[in-house]
């Protein structure tokens, strides 16, 4: 092979990549000169967005076929070092063992990780749901919470940050503490976040449903305090209210990947890599950075892309494609995605659905549940493990929206 374009990460960004990428390959007939090369832990997309959910299995789908069926190679590993002058990667393999690995083309995937801020106790005995073992290790808790002598503080669940995760994770919770501890058991899930209302980002338009919906759901709001400390039997809040909680699931605030800080170049506050319209690293020769790893403009209206599946799909397609024309002397593809949309489960109430980054409400309920279900069952998984069906649907400009 003459040229290497390598992606780290297989989650929503680093798979959209790979098979923009050997798509472009495969139609200038240039597979026998340019090899793809994915790695990541395991050839497997974690499907983030549904590990608030109760049954977690089924959450990463196997890409070794559909790798195999497009010509995309994998490499199961972690990259611990990113060297931009000399194109170099250091790795630890799954095995174990330290690799190197050069390229040609660089696409920085490595998505998010859940920010924890030294609240004491919250390393301890906090739960959070952000990656597929911590919400494998939330399961096991919650199901060995039936085994356990009944106590207020074994019934209770407190879900910390009242954001797009806190909301969908506190709104399941009491059906499924229910189903775990007995339908007639007095089950209690409080949703804490320290702004003035739930969703501070969600606008005017959408909270007062959310918050309905949420009472419904039986979930009670304490907003405009902090948790000062966690412990086994629960937490204190910063205004002094002691809640006694077997459970404290933490979902406030995601981060950048660390690899980003190796990128050189301006960084936004939550450590993303801020890239130009064809989203690469302006100041790293040879890197392009995408999904939550990249702060990336989606419109000419000052937008910029939200740490979300939906935009990683897009930017994932983008990245990928310019990594690969940029060797096949192409011109670059401009990354934009001006519709914005937000489907928000909100449990047995069902879910609410939103267009435009002002949030103007199209579905609510059951309507807005089935268009979540279609998302999170089929939309965000992978294709067939068939080339031409993944690549139909990997060109750059390729956007799902309802
Ligand atoms: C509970 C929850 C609910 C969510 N709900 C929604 C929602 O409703 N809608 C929505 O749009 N978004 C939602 N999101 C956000 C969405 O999941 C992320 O924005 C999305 O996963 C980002 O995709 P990504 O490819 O950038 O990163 P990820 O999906 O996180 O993938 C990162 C990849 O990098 C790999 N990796 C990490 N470190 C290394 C390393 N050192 N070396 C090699 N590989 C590495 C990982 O193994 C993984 O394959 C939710 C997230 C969570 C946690």
């Amino acid at each position: 092979m003459e040229k290497r374009i390598v992606i780290i990460g297989s989650g929503f960004a680093g798979l959209w990549a790979a098979l923009a990428a050997a798509r472009a390959i495969d139609l200038q007939g240039a597979s026998d000169r340019i090899e793809v090369v994915v790695v990541s832990p395991r050839p497997a997309l974690v499907i983030r967005p549904r590990l608030y959910e109760a049954a977690i299995e089924n959450m990463d789908p196997d890409l070794s076929a559909l790798f195999a069926a497009t010509g995309v190679k994998h490499f199961a590993g972690k990259i611990e070092h990113i060297h931009t002058r000399t194109r170099r990667l250091e790795i630890t393999s799954t095995a174990g063992e330290l690799n190197e690995l050069s390229y040609d083309r660089l696409v920085l995937a490595t998505g998010s990780t859940l920010y924890t801020p030294p609240v004491p106790g919250l390393e301890a005995f906090g739960f959070n749901v952000d990656q597929h073992d911590d919400a494998r290790v939330l399961q096991a808790h919650l199901a060995e919470l039936a085994g356990k002598p009944p106590s207020s503080a074994r019934n209770t669940v407190v879900v910390v940050g009242g954001g797009f995760t806190g909301i969908e994770t506190a709104a399941e919770m009491p059906a499924r503490l229910r189903k775990i501890l007995g339908e007639d058991t007095p089950v209690r899930a409080v949703l804490i976040e320290c702004a003035d209302q739930v969703g501070p980002e969600m606008g005017d338009t959408p909270r007062p449903i959310i918050e309905a919906a949420l009472t419904e759901c039986g979930v009670e709001l304490v907003t405009g305090t902090r948790v000062e400390l966690i412990d086994a039997d629960g937490l204190l809040t910063t205004s002094g209210e002691r809640i006694d909680a077997a459970t404290v699931v933490w979902t406030a605030g995601a981060r950048a990947h660390p690899l980003a800080a190796q990128i050189p170049g301006a960084h936004d506050a939550l450590g993303r890599i801020e890239v130009d319209a064809y989203l690469r690293a302006p100041e790293a020769d040879a890197v392009f950075a995408t999904g939550d790893v990249a702060h990336a403009a989606t419109d000419a209206l000052g937008n910029v892309a939200a740490m979300s599946c939906q935009h990683a799909l897009s930017l994932g397609r983008v990245a990928g494609y310019n990594a690969a024309a940029s060797l096949l002397d192409l011109p670059q593809h401009p990354y934009s995605q001006p519709k914005y949309v937000t489907c928000l489960d909100l449990g047995p109430w069902g879910a609410l659905y939103t267009e435009g980054w002002d949030r103007q409400v199209r579905l609510t309920r059951e309507e807005g549940k089935q268009l979540k279900r279609e998302i999170n069952t089929k939309w965000i998984y992978p294709p067939a493990a068939d080339k031409a069906a993944a690549f139909a649907v990997a060109n750059p400009d390729f956007v799902i929206v309802p």
